[in-house]
């Protein structure tokens, strides 16, 4: 019999019950055992759903009230000394500071003690809790919860497997908060206390651990790939099953190591890697389960049962029981249940499988194996899906792939090269040296939200929703020409999210109404879908931006969001290459530019914060993601005038490894954030000879602290000294959404004043 599991499961719940109850708990509204209440109830809940499914474990221990990476942190002792905590405080209590920080207390001159470092885990929207390592930190077997969830889980009577994250892949996703020193150091004192967790499991009576080694997809240096090795010789000395578990990225030089770790079974992402299913297969020796991830854990399309039948039928016949099933990663990535999605039409969710109707998949590929006749009617079903979908012309557009197919081979080039497009600008804009603008939003305040949501009720109607928000773009043009700034923006009042705004109006996009992911915490965000052919049908933004326009004689700048953010930020149809869907979504936008450029706008921002975070996990696969992604960028930019300015804007700087790649974009003005580095960063630009214009950013908009005139003077004195005055713009680092209104001005106010006084000091 084929063994079925999952790596994981979401944790919020099907209607986010979770993020409901620590939102409580954090306000003070509820005491902490019943938010424990809470989660024991989920997890029973979602253990019986993986029952019901018919797999033949629960996966326990994927569990966390914020992030499984922290509760590592707590299971193997080495929260950090900077929290101080004297020990008495609660373990949960103790939890929750390392996720989010100690307020600073009043009048106290310390800044508290910062939450834990939050970055994305692997190349996905989830965001874990960084571990601190310095050459003290020590490791101890120091928190109980884990074995109480197995305890629980044994008690409904469930047949258990529990996971763990590797102590590799735990060292590595952590951080070294000293100098000259390697965390790698650390294995030695790590091994003995995972050595002691899998003793306890076993006591408790469980026999199969999963332990995450995702790092295996990664290119890891030397020293980390030879420390597999003999750290799984010592966990094996434990007595329990070992699953190691890979996933996000294909194996390639590790490949041989992972089917050769002293361990039971080995799972691999069938889905990212399925050209490397043969080799495994062929590696792993015989008696070892092997764990396909056949049902993509990532996305949130129905398997083609048929196709992962015909895969797996070979391999059943030479593995027979060995062979097991499951996701390829852990759900936690996608949403609940389609059985929730009332608002899609019953053809969009027929081609859908969320978590649970992912556990059902796998029961039916096990049906099917055994020759079991239940699985005839599902199969079925299935087939029938995955043919409406490939037949669909809600997907498959014949102009869209047409118009692809028939673009002109200098489509993704600007009509002249920069020096020749710059100075057509400067003749166009006049523009002061050191010109001033900003990255886009404004406040969104309760009153827009509170516009917004009266409209999408339908207690506004759609005339005064658009008084409500012209009213707000004149707010947002009036200050700015108060203010003195040279680019102005119309303020993004109009729209709930940068993605979701333009999904909402192209067509091949659909919106869920409960397809919540968790992105870190109690945050979750629900994904727009793209299912079919991208095209659109009218002008999204001009309106509102031909409006603003009409309220100042200064540049009003528009503002799309990019092809590949958007791509980034969405579940992607799978039926079709990324770089495909990309291209489509550059049309849509090229369209849009076009048409602002025609009313008459002659600066169009488009955002691209999220091109950074799409680069594969394998280096090697970075140059052509690259070189797709630039593409669908220029694709959107290229269609205009020499004298229409193109920007864009991304919100980090790190940009070191992929310069020659943001400078083959050829925006005309690249916005960055600097401010939180001092402008380090900015340094690459300068060695490389960035060729265009660019506004580092000289103030961090993420808190609401009003920098000086000062502050900012010293940050364009460091940028002056790295690029040319001439092509040197003033900004904030990011957009202005989450701030206030006085905040704001005063902080704006302060960098117009930076930039006249820097102007002054060049022009004397
Ligand atoms: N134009 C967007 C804004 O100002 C950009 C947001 C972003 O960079 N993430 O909000
Ligand atoms: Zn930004």
């Amino acid at each position: 019999m084929t063994t079925i599991h999952t790596l994981g499961f979401p944790r919020m719940g099907a209607q986010r019950e979770l993020k409901f109850a620590l939102e409580r708990h954090w306000r003070g509204e509820i005491a902490a055992d019943e938010l424990a209440a809470v989660g024991r109830a989920l997890r029973a809940r979602h253990w019986q759903l993986q029952r019901d499914a018919g797999l033949d474990f629960v996966t326990v221990g994927d569990f966390a009230y914020y992030d499984h990476v922290a509760n590592h942190i707590q299971l193997l002792g080495c929260e950090p000394a900077r929290f101080g905590f004297s020990g008495d405080e609660p373990a949960l209590a103790r939890y929750f500071t390392l996720a989010r920080g100690v307020a600073r207390e009043a009048g106290a001159s310390e800044a508290g003690s910062p939450a834990l470092e939050m970055t994305k885990w692997f190349d996905t929207n989830y965001h874990y809790l960084v571990p601190e390592f310095t050459p003290e930190t020590t490791f101890s077997l120091a928190d109980e919860r884990l074995f109480a969830e197995v305890d629980e889980a044994l008690a409904l009577g469930h047949p258990v497997k529990a996971v763990l994250l590797g102590p590799l892949s735990f060292l590595w996703l952590g951080k070294e908060k000293s100098a000259g020193f390697a965390r790698l150091d650390l294995l030695d004192r790590l091994l003995p206390v995972y050595g002691a967790i899998l003793a306890r499991l076993k006591a408790q009576g469980v026999q199969w651990v999963q332990i995450d080694e995702p790092i295996l997809g990664l290119d890891l240096p030397p020293a980390w790939r030879q420390a597999f090795e003999p750290a799984y010789a010592h966990l094996a000395g434990a007595g329990v099953s070992l699953l190691l578990a890979t996933y996000f990225s294909p194996l390639q030089e590790n490949l041989g190591l992972a089917c050769r770790l002293p361990v039971h079974g080995l799972h691999v992402d069938g889905v990212r890697a399925p050209e490397e299913i043969a080799a495994v297969a062929d590696w792993l020796p015989s008696h070892k389960a092997l764990s396909l991830g056949v049902v993509d854990g990532r996305n949130v399309w129905r398997t083609d049962l048929d196709a992962a039948l015909r895969l797996l039928r070979g391999l059943h016949e030479v593995r027979g029981g060995s062979l097991w099933l499951a996701p390829s990663c852990s759900l936690l990535h996608v949403p609940f249940s389609v059985a929730d999605e009332t608002g899609l039409d019953e053809e969009l969710r027929g081609w859908l499988a969320f978590a649970v109707d992912k556990l059902d998949e796998l029961r039916v590929l096990k049906q099917a194996l055994a020759g079991d006749p239940a699985a005839e009617a599902p199969l079925a079903q299935a087939r029938a899906a995955i043919q409406s979908r490939r037949a669909s012309r809600r997907v498959n557009d014949p102009a869209v792939a047409e118009r692809l197919a028939s673009l002109p081979a200098d489509a993704d080039r600007r009509r002249s090269p920069f020096p020749q497009r710059q100075s057509a600008q400067r003749d166009r804009f006049g523009l002061p040296p050191l010109p001033t603008t900003t990255i886009g939003s404004f406040p969104q305040t309760a009153e827009i939200r509170a516009a917004r949501a009266a409209f999408k009720r339908g207690e506004l109607n759609a005339a005064d929703y658009r008084k409500a928000m012209e009213k707000e773009i004149a707010h947002a043009v009036a200050v700015q020409e108060a203010l003195g700034l040279d680019v102005l923006v119309h303020g993004e009042a109009e729209r709930n999210d940068m993605v979701e705004y333009f999904g909402e109006q192209l067509a091949g996009f659909c919106f869920t109404g409960n397809g919540w992911v968790q992105s870190y915490g109690s945050r979750c965000v629900k994904p727009p879908i793209i299912y079919g052919d991208v095209s659109r049908s009218r002008p999204m933004t001009v309106d509102w931006t031909v409006y603003a326009q009409s309220l100042t004689k200064k540049p009003m700048k528009g503002m799309l969001t990019g092809p590949i953010t958007t791509l980034q930020w969405s579940f992607v149809r799978d039926d079709q290459p990324r770089s495909t869907t990309a291209a489509q979504i550059a049309l849509a936008v090229r369209d849009e530019v076009s048409d602002l450029e025609r009313a008459g706008i002659g600066i169009v921002q488009i955002d691209e914060p999220a091109i950074r975070e799409g680069l594969p996990l394998r280096r090697e696969a970075w140059r052509d993601y690259l070189a797709w992604a630039t593409r669908a960028f220029r694709l959107a930019a290229s269609g205009v005038a020499d004298e229409t300015q193109i920007h864009t804007h991304m919100c980090y700087s790190e940009f070191n490894d992929i310069l020659p790649e943001i400078a083959a974009m050829d925006a005309d003005v690249i916005t960055i954030e600097t401010s939180r580095s001092d402008m380090e960063l900015l340094h690459a630009f300068g060695e490389f000879k960035y060729p265009n214009e660019i506004g580092p950013g000289v103030y961090d908009i993420h808190s609401p602290r009003v920098p000086s005139t000062e502050e900012m003077t010293r940050l364009l004195d460091k940028a002056l000294a790295v690029i040319p005055a001439g092509n040197l713009w003033v900004n904030p680092d990011c957009g202005l959404k989450t701030r206030g209104w006085p905040e704001t001005e005063a902080a704006l106010r302060a960098m117009v004043a930076a930039a006249r006084a820097a102007r002054e000091r060049l022009g004397g």
